[in-house]
């Protein structure tokens, strides 16, 4: 008998067209920063309605030069969620400030806004929701709750390109909204990602930030009033970013099918009675997702080997699985800043249960059903 080949979670598509643009970056003579890096922030511009956007090294740089923008620092504290990757809250310690863990809604696993702000202090500076699997938040209440408390709004849309709320593409309006281009997005640099900013003066402070803080001052004279970092995106990882956007759209509705087969195969199982909690499903108001990731969540506690031995199990029957996340507030560091367990429980349930799913635009319709045999039959057999 013949295995199938290894379904991983996640496999980045890219063409021969970006293959042969990246070589001909790299034969240019000019391989950093330069005509690739601002063409491919004038068509993320585009995508955003015109908002002034710029190109970093990785989704993480975005996001600290985003605090930078806000001017958040020592003293301050930045509203986050537990269900993100360490990137969010790492970032808010990185610019002296504390991050402030709240709990997530147990159905959309994001930011519970309600939570949110019952956590405003004095001190609060910021919200920085996360948009999990691509999902937004319900962006007019994080926008109100934002303005009643004069606070900043720095969305860490890093696996949201393409995702839309009310009809509107998540990036084309709100305050500083950053995106991640790393290997697993939707859309990749490799590395990389962009920040979308308010003006013209905020988008030219984010160039100096991203590069040391150098400005020129004539031909042959620089000056730097405040130090920044070394955050710049090269032209060889623009390219890629060039050869992957004309597919977006393609890539949200591949995408979008596959979620749904993964619905309707669920619906036809018998995952409820396992105690299989499926994500929410896509709607066409409100927040719409661009499906980044299919994820359940496990009764983690009743499993015999917990998550652990349904990954292994599903990992024998050739299919990759992802852990995204733990609970951020649950890691040592976290943890000797004084975050204890109990503190955020559906951020704790979730964190021990989440599971990743195989979802990937080069997946077939029948790679779903694999998926879901395997998945459903493992829980079976260790609960
Ligand atoms: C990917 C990701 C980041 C960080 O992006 P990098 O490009 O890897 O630095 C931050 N937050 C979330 C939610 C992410 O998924």
């Amino acid at each position: 008998m013949s295995h199938p080949p290894f379904l991983p979670f996640t496999r980045p598509h890219v063409d021969a067209a970006t293959i042969a643009a990246v070589s001909e970056v790299l034969a240019s003579g000019w391989i950093a920063s330069g005509p690739k890096v601002a063409a491919f922030e004038s068509c993320l511009s585009d995508l955003f309605g015109g908002r002034p956007v710029r190109a970093f090294s990785s989704g993480t740089a975005t996001l600290e030069v985003a605090l930078r923008l806000a001017g958040i620092g020592p003293g301050d504290e930045v509203i986050t969620t537990s269900i993100t990757w360490a990137a969010t809250a790492n970032v808010i310690v990185a610019g002296g400030a504390r991050p402030v863990f709240v709990d997530v809604d147990p159905r959309t696993r994001n930011l519970d806004l309600a939570a949110a702000a019952a956590a405003i202090t004095p001190r609060t500076r910021a919200l920085l929701p996360v948009y999990l699997a691509g999902l937004p938040l319900d962006m007019d209440r994080l926008y109100a709750l934002a303005k009643a408390h004069g606070l900043r709004v720095i969305e860490d849309a890093a696996q949201a390109l393409d995702a839309r709320w009310n009809g509107k593409r998540i990036g084309s309006f709100g305050d500083l909204v950053s995106f991640s281009f790393q290997a697993n997005k939707n859309i990749t640099c490799a590395e990389g990602g962009c920040l979308v900013v308010n003006s013209a003066a905020e988008a030219e402070h984010a160039e100096r930030l991203r590069l040391q803080g150098v400005v020129r001052t004539g031909p042959d004279g620089m000056d730097m009033v405040e130090p920044g970092g070394k955050f710049n995106l090269s032209d060889i990882n623009a390219a890629i970013g060039l050869g992957q956007l004309p597919h977006l759209q393609a890539v949200t509705r591949r995408r979008a099918e596959l979620a749904c087969a993964y619905f309707d195969i669920a619906g036809r199982s018998d995952a409820e009675s396992l105690g299989i909690e499926l994500p929410p499903p896509s709607s066409t108001t409100g927040a719409l997702g661009n499906w980044h990731m299919f994820q359940v969540v496990l009764p983690a506690d009743r499993i015999a080997g917990g998550r652990a031995a349904v990954m292994n199990a599903m990992r024998a029957d050739g299919i990759g699985t992802g852990v995204h996340y733990p609970a951020v507030h649950r890691y040592t560091y976290y943890r000797s800043l004084g975050w204890r367990d109990g503190a955020l429980p559906h951020a704790e349930r979730i964190g021990r249960g989440i599971l990743t799913l195989p979802l990937f635009p080069a997946m077939r319709d029948g790679d779903v059903e694999r998926v879901w045999a395997s998945l459903t039959a493992a829980c079976k057999g260790l609960l």
